[in-house]
């Protein structure tokens, strides 16, 4: 069972106050380096989620200041830095993810909440300069109501941090259902919120059943807007399930990142950044790498370079030091990722790098993999691996390359290794991604816009356009 200062209460959070299942019943949350039970967390549904909803909508009678809104977003992005180690820990007990990772997704987190403080004064009204109808014309971004946030496993913590973080500056009150197999970092979120002062109502949490606080979210008139990230079927749900009722969605869904490494590239680079985005979170996140296309004359070299950086990574527990790579989630995981391995293998592929994975005790474990001779046809090029394993393909032209890279339907990261900007200026531009790296494997930050794409999803965190996530703009003719 897990112990911390930072989870008295295992409990959701509605209008100010801790608050428990209405049935009694739990859920129990998982180790997955060991299998272990952390702690029971209660299984809420939809009486709880409308009793959330309805306590938020009652919020908005009490606006608050963009000073206000400034101090309490500096002051989470504080909390975050002051629990850091603590906040980590109960990531990486939760999610699996190594210790140090997990501290630097605290870390990062807080910068969203420092970012929309920094920027906040872009909320304020502005004045036209022109005087249409001989009137006087503002334009006001109004708080759009109730927001309903869903949040995935793979970071407990950063994804909150995105759309919470924009609620807040907007003035949004929220209702934040984290994911089943991570509440607890969630709760230990809370517990230094309800430290700081927050009006009742303007930020609830409830947990348990995601299709009945789904539903309550989709189907409730209060809540204006659905921010979710998380896959492309739960996502493609909430677009049929909000239709009806023309709620706004800001959805940030699956991936099928390329990795274009062209034989002018400078190759140890090139590798040392594939494997930084490739094993994060042991492959786990929607901008790892998906499918590296390599130029057929530099294949074999980049190939061995990739590889002899792969035979030094530490699988294991993620709280033992010098880890590298966690656990997989869970068991369906494991198969998955086995699945493409197997079916990669089966169909001429040849692995490179890692061993066909031992039967899972207690923690999902995945050897980190490099797959060659690996086709476009494959599956673990069509679909998102969400795992530790690198499949090469090789590509010939450019022009090539562009349309391997977009057959997709997804369109959320890629990556282009060129040593001739020229090239990565034609390439870049084809590209239907909405994040590219260009010569670096770096994924988002604050400070910059993030989305999708195609059925990535649509709709922006980070960056200024992210800051009007949660705001309707009222334009004002004064006669
Ligand atoms: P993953 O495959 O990464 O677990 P999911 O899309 O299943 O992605 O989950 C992402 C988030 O969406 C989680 O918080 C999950 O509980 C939630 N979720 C799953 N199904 C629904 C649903 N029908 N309505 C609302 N949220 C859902």
């Amino acid at each position: 069972m897990i112990d911390s200062p930072l989870l008295k209460h295992v409990q959701g959070y509605i209008n100010g106050r801790w608050v428990g299942a209405q049935s009694g019943q739990t859920l129990a949350v998982i180790n997955p380096a060991t299998g272990e039970t952390l702690s029971p967390v209660p299984l809420m549904g939809q009486a709880e989620t409308r009793h959330a909803v309805e306590a938020a909508q009652a919020s908005r009678i009490q606006p608050a200041s963009i000073e206000q809104r400034k101090q309490w977003l500096n002051q989470i992005a504080d909390l975050h830095i002051e629990h850091q180690k603590e906040l980590g820990r109960i990531i990486t007990l939760e999610n699996g993810k190594p210790w140090k990772e997990a501290q630097a997704e605290a870390a990062y987190a807080a910068g969203f909440y420092r970012y929309c403080a920094a920027h906040i004064e872009k909320l304020k009204p502005r004045r036209l300069q022109e005087q249409p109808k001989n009137h006087t014309w503002t334009v006001h971004h109004r708080p759009a109501g109730v927001v309903g946030l869903i949040t995935p496993w793979n970071f407990p913590l950063a994804m909150i941090a995105k759309k919470l973080s924009a609620a807040l500056a907007a003035d949004c009150p929220s209702v934040i259902k984290p994911a089943e197999k991570t509440p607890l970092s969630m709760i230990a979120l809370f517990s230094l919120i309800d430290q700081i002062g927050l009006p009742a109502g303007k930020v609830n949490l409830v947990m348990g059943h995601a299709d009945q606080i789904g539903q309550v979210l989709c189907e409730h008139p209060a809540v204006r807007v659905i921010s979710f990230t998380g896959s492309t079927r739960v996502g493609k749900l909430l677009i049929a399930a909000t239709a009806p009722h023309i709620k706004k969605l800001s959805l940030e869904l699956g991936g099928n990142a390329p990795f274009i490494v062209f034989d002018d590239a400078d190759f140890d680079h090139a590798a040392d950044h594939l494997i930084q985005n490739k094993f994060r979170g042991a492959g786990q996140t929607c901008v790892c790498t998906n499918r590296v296309y390599v130029q057929q004359s530099a294949a074999e070299a980049f190939t061995k370079k990739v590889v002899s950086r792969v035979k030094t990574l530490k699988v294991g527990n993620g709280m033992e030091e010098g880890v590298g790579i966690g656990p997989l989630i869970d068991r369906g995981a494991f198969d998955k990722v086995k699945g493409y391995v197997d079916g990669a293998l089966s169909r001429g592929a040849t692995r490179v790098a890692g061993q066909a994975p031992a039967a899972p005790q207690g923690g999902c474990f995945f050897p980190p993999t490099v797959l060659r001779g690996v086709t476009d046809e494959m599956p673990c090029t069509r679909e998102e691996i969400f795992g530790p394993v690198v499949p090469i393909i090789e590509f010939d032209e450019e022009k090539d390359i562009i349309q391997r890279a977009n057959a997709t339907e997804y369109g959320l990261a890629a990556y282009v290794f060129t040593a001739d900007l020229k090239r990565a200026d034609r390439v870049v531009g084809m590209l239907q991604f909405g994040h590219v790296g260009l010569n670096t494997g770096t994924g988002p930050t604050p400070e910059a816009p993030f989305g999708g794409m195609k059925q990535s999803g649509f709709g922006r965190e980070g960056g200024h356009e992210g800051l009007f996530e949660f705001t309707e703009s009222q334009t004002i003719a004064y006669g």
